[in-house]
């Protein structure tokens, strides 16, 4: 069984963007958006702004409290959209419940939406012309590539049908020529459509939903939940499928730190097209 090491694969991806911002005339920013004190969000929003620092890319944090009205926040976004110097604007999620977080999400320029959960660059996902793409996925398709695990004419199972993860990662497996299937909780016998897949992803925040009876001899397994139990981190995948599965991510180490890697990617991205730099 081999661990598809995403920590040392988002290292790789940093080393490369640090390399690449050496060279600019211009540091690319990151500017992120916090509404209400929610604490799994303080630290991932902790563990952005580090590896922003790293690359050396400059990070604006903008924390709202929930009482905030939601016109500041649209109208701050709006002044991000125009500073020319900003390239990557971030609305950390989840916000509170009484925001439109749709209407504060399409406020964000689509060039600039790094998290690529805009309608526009959601559409273009689904049309095939990728605009932004959103940065767990696309930190699974890195993991997948780097570990040569080809998608062609495989059983894909996706557990869990979110904007964020689920969907994404499902339209973007068809692309590669995958068989995909979603499920989600309304799903009768989960395990029916586990147990056929070749590469397994698994994005519920379930902690250990699967184990070893549910998934196929040999599989790919990519598990995406990040659960907190007792201030300890769980999958959503039992460890007992290590003695089934060909290849695991860990949770931490696996998909956490690709989406951090596919942010800071984003944003280069998205500062290249604003200053008209082609490689
Ligand atoms: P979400 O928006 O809450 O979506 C969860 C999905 O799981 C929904 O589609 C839901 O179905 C489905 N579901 C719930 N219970 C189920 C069950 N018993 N069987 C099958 N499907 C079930 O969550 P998310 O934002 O996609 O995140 C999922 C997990 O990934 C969370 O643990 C989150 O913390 C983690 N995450 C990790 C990263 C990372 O970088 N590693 C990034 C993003 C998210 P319905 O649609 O029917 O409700």
């Amino acid at each position: 069984m081999e661990i598809l090491n995403g920590k040392d694969l988002s290292a790789l991806i940093k080393d490369d963007l640090k390399c690449k911002s050496e060279q600019f005339v211009q540091t690319p920013i990151l500017a992120v958006i916090t509404i209400g004190d929610d604490a799994a969000s303080a630290v991932y929003v902790r563990n952005k702004k580090k590896a922003c620092e790293y690359v050396g890319f400059s990070f604006m944090h903008f924390d709202y409290l929930s009482e905030v009205k939601e016109s500041v926040v649209i109208r701050k976004i709006k002044e991000l959209n125009k500073d020319k110097t900003v390239n990557g604007i971030l609305l950390q999620l989840p916000i509170p419940d009484h925001f439109d977080v749709d209407k504060i999400i399409n406020t964000i320029d689509p060039k600039k939406d790094v998290d690529g959960l805009t309608t526009v660059n959601m559409g273009k996902l689904l049309s095939g012309k990728y605009g932004m793409v959103p940065c767990t996925p696309s930190g699974i398709l890195e993991i997948l590539d780097h570990y040569k695990v080809e998608l062609e004419g495989k059983n894909v199972c996706v557990v869990g049908r979110s904007h964020l993860v689920g969907k994404p990662i499902a339209m973007l497996c068809s692309d590669r020529n995958a068989t995909v299937s979603i499920c989600h909780s309304r799903t009768k016998n989960l395990k029916d459509y586990t147990s056929k897949a070749d590469i397994l992803i698994v994005a519920v925040g379930k902690k250990w939903l699967i184990d070893k009876s549910m998934i196929k001899k040999d599989a790919v397994i990519i598990d995406v939940g990040i659960n907190s139990v007792e201030g300890k981190l769980y999958g959503d995948v039992n460890p007992d499928v290590e003695e089934k599965c060909s290849m695991l991510t860990p949770v931490p180490g696996g998909v956490g730190p690709m989406t951090v890697a596919c942010l800071l990617k984003n944003t280069y991205k998205a500062y290249k097209e604003m200053n008209d730099i082609n490689e």
